[in-house]
């Protein structure tokens, strides 16, 4: 760390846990994962607006990513005219080898959103009914979200393109973790927690860019 003075570059110690600046107070000793942060980058196509809006869903992304050291930015709207994708058939959503003819066409519309960049189509159901679905063909990072989806299902989607898998089994539900596999309408104690392990793998993500 270096500061600047009129005659140079002094070094400067860190303060030490336990300092008071005002009314924050440095602590340093809960740092347990990496200091400095990512940045998710998403574009968001629209076939059916969802009945939770688009913008509280970022919103609460938002509560959960950027608390851990993850910045949310959405870098480009645009509305979809695809009728027929939107009761999209995703198969099992089972990962890039369940992905369907229907998912490939629709994902075929990133429309210059980079392969390090996530983009999110929300369209009105999933055949068979889900919230959302991750599973998408490698170089291609994209979720579907429908419109019945819950006010964290982007956040879980958007998880899972970063390499979280469900925390939790059948038997074991975790309704107070972001990536529960019971269903993110469940969620109990907004906002969901996020591990030291999924965070760190969250940063170690190709998707996540630094600052
Ligand atoms: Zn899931």
């Amino acid at each position: 760390m270096l500061e600047l003075t009129r005659s140079g570059l002094n070094a400067v110690m860190l303060a030490p846990n336990g300092t008071r600046f005002g009314d924050w107070l440095l602590s340093t000793v809960d740092n347990q994962f990496g200091i400095g942060m990512e940045t998710v980058r998403l574009h968001v196509k629209i076939l059916t607006e969802p009945s939770v809006s688009i913008e509280q869903m970022l919103v609460n992304m938002q509560w959960v990513y950027e608390a851990v050291g993850v910045r949310v930015q959405r870098v480009s709207t645009e509305t979809l005219n695809l009728p027929l994708l939107n009761d999209l058939d995703v198969g099992t959503c089972g990962g890039a080898a369940s992905v369907t003819t229907e998912q490939t066409e629709l994902f075929g519309n990133r429309n210059g959103g980079p392969t390090t960049d996530v983009v999110l189509y929300f369209v009105r159901s999933t055949q068979p009914p889900l919230n959302g679905c991750a599973a998408h063909p490698d170089g291609e990072p994209s979720v579907v979200v429908t419109q019945g989806a819950s006010g964290w299902t982007l956040a879980h989607e958007v998880g899972h393109v970063l390499g979280l898998p469900h925390c939790d089994g059948p038997g074991s539900r975790l309704f107070d973790r972001l990536m529960t596999g019971g269903g993110t309408a469940n969620i109990s104690n907004p906002p969901p927690d996020l591990t030291v392990g999924e965070i760190n793998q969250m940063k170690r993500a190709k998707l996540t860019h630094p600052v």
